[in-house]
């Protein structure tokens, strides 16, 4: 009986803190996207990594500025990409400390996490006013942190799994033109 009541108050407590809040903050956000006009947004996560480089000299070829969504771990690795960003007009927001899911975390754990990120954010010269949490999911502590810093968190409309091994150019591409949508 003591187990089962543990096991119960543990699912409660993640349903209260991770999962209700962090799907409450994926439909607000798609909610809210609806209103925008038509305008593609391009956000690159993840990096800075080996690849950065080369997508930021595509992007210049083609005078395009986007969204970089780093690790702040991976920002601090690449100080010069993140300078190359800088001076080329990119937006460059926070993806977490080291791409961990806030899902699995608790208070204390993603208060580290965010204080972190935003030190070494800081350091490189970065003021962050948008953070895209990992896999898009959060809990109730790092939304309302977020809140009070000010900081919008953004998730994403359309995907085109342009990490995936085998895909072209021309899949991201098609499937790109497939997903977005007149507003
Ligand atoms: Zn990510």
């Amino acid at each position: 009986m003591l187990i089962l009541t543990i096991i119960v108050l543990v699912i409660l407590m993640f349903f209260g803190y991770a999962f209700l809040p962090s799907n409450i903050n994926k439909q607000r956000f798609f909610r809210r996207t609806k209103k925008n006009t038509n305008v593609i947004y391009l956000t690159f996560d993840d990096g800075p990594s080996e690849y950065t480089e080369e997508l930021l000299k595509l992007l210049k070829q083609y005078k395009v500025r986007a969204s970089f969504f780093c690790v702040a771990n991976f920002a601090k690795e690449h100080k010069s990409i993140i300078e190359m960003m800088k001076q080329e007009g990119h937006l460059i927001a926070l993806h977490s400390l080291k791409h961990k899911n806030a899902m699995l975390q608790g208070i204390r754990e993603t208060k580290r996490d965010l204080e972190t990120s935003l030190e070494i954010m800081r350091e490189l010269g970065i003021l962050v006013h948008y953070y895209r949490p990992p896999w898009g999911d959060s809990n109730w502590y790092l939304l309302q942190t977020l809140k009070q810093k000010q900081i919008q968190c953004v998730l994403w409309d359309v995907m085109v799994q342009d990490w995936e091994a085998h895909t072209t150019p021309e899949i991201i591409a098609n499937k790109l033109l497939a997903r977005v949508k007149p507003r």
